[in-house]
Formats: structure tokens, C-alpha cells, sequence
């Protein structure tokens, strides 16, 4: 295989096979761009009677696996499509992806049952082993990318885009045009670099994720534990109230945020345990504004559950912010969405919490992920400019000015936005110093 202009294919200890810069990419840069390899639809193909077949035997051992998240209907796509294809296609399709997981992970027990199951019962499917039908389960689950064509949508294995390594403060950003996988450089990369990208991140909320979550959700989905950068460092998004000086400035300082870890105070140094600090509180409100979030992204939520997940994140706003601080997350995720509904009464007040949040944001989340931080502080502009806090919106635009490019921001319109406030912005600045 031979890796695309301005990357090589190197395997390391800790990451495994993962794709190296050869140049330098500066922030914007196209890196990689492909269309899938192999792709099989979400909904389940009628083409044959064997998709259905395989779709009856998944389905019941799924039963027995509810937390596994993988539609029946693309395992019985893939393993129907599999018998057709020829014997090199599937060699490459087993063999040039990673497969990798322990046998005790979820996803092992549940493809190996599978793979039994199938092997068994389908005529079709028993010139396979069932070593290599786990595999190829193992490897759409993995490495699959979604997405959606003319209305329908599909999961497709990429061999570049799925040899990039993973991080929770990536060095490129991914953006989908249909079956076409651009991925572009979010941070300057120099050559030699190992390229990352996020497997994770797909809505905003995922962006402001503690490490725990984020390791979670990677080890259940992508069966690995996360030792990025971040994921090794103090937990910055749960810097937590000093339960001695009070300031908002104690953060979990053991990279392996277990049970036991200790918690420093950066303001007065003093030393905590997980016991001394408010870490149910801070379980509960978590819990409280996933739930919460989740209602506002199914669309059109009904005017009940929309009054019931404002009122979760009014609550979760006033504890996290008096119990925990300003600066942990859970004090700050709640506020566009309480701006939101100020602005219809109180647009000022709207505004102050906006901008608080935005420069929440440029601590908690520009570092790491400068496109969305960017998406959050236009979004803030309909409050902030032509209000008390103008000023410090504008000083905010300015930071956002190396992103501000369609390539990250993937929207004409947002690219529009964007530089209308830039200009402004920076007219303002050239005005104060005039
Ligand atoms: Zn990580
Ligand atoms: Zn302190």
C-alpha cells in the first residue's frame, strides 16, 4: 500500500499502524481526501433472501448484547455482501484494517458469538472460518465510517482516513461531503508528526467531555484506552471550587483518573482526595445535563420535554456553578441554552451569559477543538455584538481568525458570518487604536 502525497504508513508501539506526515501542513491544508473502499447501507438490503436470513440469526444473539450499539441490519449487509466479493477483495478487507481487541471487551464476546451463530446456521457462510468472519465483523466495527447519500445513509471503511491515529486534541478535522472524506489540518503540522484526528467527536457537547467520558466511550466503541496528550494531563474541564481557598482552580492531577486519584489546588496547593471533593454532585449534574442535551438534539423536542430539559439545565447552572465553580464544565454547557431562552425577555442578560461562555469556551475547548469553539462564538454574535459585552465578542472573533476558512467551517454561510465579524472586528480594533 502506498500512502497518499505528504504522508507514510509507520507502525509504533503504543498506536500501532498510523499515517506520518512527509511535509509540513499549515492550519487548513488539505491532508487526505478518498472515497470508501467498501460500503454497505444502514437499512437492511431485500436484494436476496440471505440478508434477511442473516438479519433473523444477529438479531438473536443481539439480544443477549443490548449495550453493543451495532445495527443488526449492517452486520447482515456486510456478511451477505462478503460472500460475493472475490477472494483478494476479501483478503484486503480482513487484513488491511485493524481488528484489534481484548477477549474479554464487549465487542469480542458479541462478534464472536455472532460468527458462531452465522457459521452455523447459513450454508452460504460455512467455506469461512469463524475466526475470519469475526474479523471482518470486528473490522467494519471499528474502523466504519457513516455517512449519507441522496437520502440514505451508509457505513464505509476508509483505508486512509482509518489509519490515523486518535486524539483528544486532534491535529486535523474530518469533514464529509457525502461518500468523499476530506480530512484537513486543525493545528500546523510539522513533518514527521504523527497526523491525528477525533473519533468521537460529532456533536458539541462531546467537545466539553471530561477524560473519563471520552475514555469511556473510546473503550466501549473503538476498544482502546486513550493515552493521548490530554487524556494523560489534569482534567482542565473539571477544574473544580478549592474545598480550602475557594477559587474555581482544583483539578484531578492523576493522569489515571481512577478512585484514588488526587486533586491539586493550583491557587493554594493544597492536596485533595476523590472523597474531600464533590465528585456524586458533580456524577448526578453530569447525568442531569446529558439527559438533558439529548432532548434538545432529537429535533423537534414537544413543548413538555423542552420545558422539563430547561428546567434540568437551570438546575444543573445554579449547583455546578456553586458547587463545583466557573470554570467546570457543568457550569458552563447549560448557558447558551439558558441565553436562549433569556433573550426572549432579557437580551442584555442573554448577552453577559453568552459571553461568558464563549470565553469559557477559548479556555475549554479552542485549545482542542478550534473549529467548534469558532462555531460557538459566531453563534454568540445574534446576542453579543450591538450589546454591553460588544467588546469583548469582537476580542474574541480576532482569535478565531486562523479557522475561520471553509475548509473547517464546512458551511457557506458560516464562512460568511465569520469574516463579517471578523472585518467588523477588526475595524473596531484599527478604530481603538486610531
Ligand atoms: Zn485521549
Ligand atoms: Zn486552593
Amino acid at each position: 500500500m502506498t500512502a497518499p502525497s505528504g504522508l507514510q504508513l509507520e507502525v509504533f508501539p503504543d498506536v500501532g499502524r498510523a499515517l506520518v506526515a512527509t511535509r509540513d501542513f499549515a492550519i487548513g491544508d488539505l491532508i487526505l481526501s478518498e472515497t470508501p473502499f467498501f460500503q454497505v447501507p444502514t437499512t437492511l438490503l431485500q436484494k436476496s433472501a440471505l440478508n434477511k436470513q442473516l438479519a433473523d440469526v444477529i438479531a438473536k444473539v443481539a439480544e443477549e448484547f443490548p449495550d453493543t450499539g451495532v445495527p443488526v441490519s449492517v452486520q447482515a449487509n456486510l456478511l451477505a455482501d462478503y460472500v460475493a466479493l472475490s477472494s483478494r477483495k476479501r483478503d484486503e478487507l480482513v487484513n488491511s484494517f485493524a481488528s484489534d481487541t481484548t477477549e474479554d471487551h464487549i465487542l469480542a464476546r458479541f462478534t464472536s458469538k455472532v460468527a458462531s451463530a452465522v457459521h452455523e446456521s447459513i450454508t452460504e457462510l460455512q467455506s469461512f472460518s469463524t475466526n475470519e468472519l469475526q474479523k471482518l465483523l470486528l473490522v467494519m466495527i471499528i474502523n466504519a465510517a457513516e455517512y449519507v447519500q441522496r437520502n440514505e445513509s451508509f457505513v464505509g471503511l476508509y483505508k486512509w482516513g482509518s489509519k490515523l491515529a486518535h486524539s483528544c486534541s486532534p491535529k486535523s478535522v474530518l469533514m464529509i461531503t457525502e461518500k468523499q472524506m476530506s480530512h484537513y489540518a486543525l493545528q500546523p503540522i510539522k513533518a514527521g508528526d504523527i497526523v491525528t484526528t477525533n473519533y468521537i467527536i460529532r456533536d458539541d457537547i462531546r467537545a466539553c467531555w471530561t477524560t473519563p467520558l471520552r475514555r469511556r466511550k473510546l473503550l466501549d466503541t473503538k476498544s482502546f484506552l486513550c493515552k493521548c496528550e490530554r487524556c494523560t494531563a489534569p482534567d482542565l474541564n473539571r477544574t473544580t471550587k478549592c474545598p480550602k481557598c475557594s477559587q474555581p482552580t482544583a483539578t484531578p492531577s492523576d493522569p489515571n483518573h481512577t478512585q484514588t486519584e488526587t486533586w491539586t489546588c493550583s491557587n493554594c496547593s493544597s492536596i485533595f482526595t476523590t472523597d474531600e471533593m464533590p465528585t456524586r454532585m458533580e456524577q448526578q449534574l453530569q447525568t442531569s445535563v446529558i439527559e438533558a442535551t439529548a432532548v434538545f438534539d432529537t429535533g423537534l423536542p414537544t413543548p413538555q420535554s423542552f420545558q422539563k430539559a430547561m428546567a434540568k439545565m437551570d438546575v444543573v447552572h445554579k449547583m455546578a456553578t456553586t458547587v463545583l465553580g466557573s470554570e467546570h464544565w457543568l457550569s458552563n454547557w447549560p448557558k447558551p441554552f439558558i441565553a436562549n431562552k433569556l433573550s426572549r425577555t432579557d437580551m442584555e442578560a442573554a448577552a453577559r451569559l453568552m459571553i461568558e461562555w464563549v470565553e469559557w469556551s477559548e479556555r475549554g475547548i479552542l485549545p482542542f477543538y478550534p473549529n467548534i469553539h469558532v462555531r460557538h462564538v459566531l453563534s454568540s454574535g445574534k446576542y453579543c455584538a450591538k450589546s454591553m459585552v460588544e467588546d469583548r465578542f469582537y476580542g474574541a472573533v480576532v482569535k478565531c481568525r486562523p479557522w475561520c476558512k471553509a475548509e473547517l467551517l464546512g458551511h457557506p454561510q458560516m464562512v460568511a458570518i465569520a469574516f463579517a465579524a471578523l472585518k467588523e472586528a477588526e475595524r473596531k480594533a484599527f478604530g481603538e487604536k486610531a
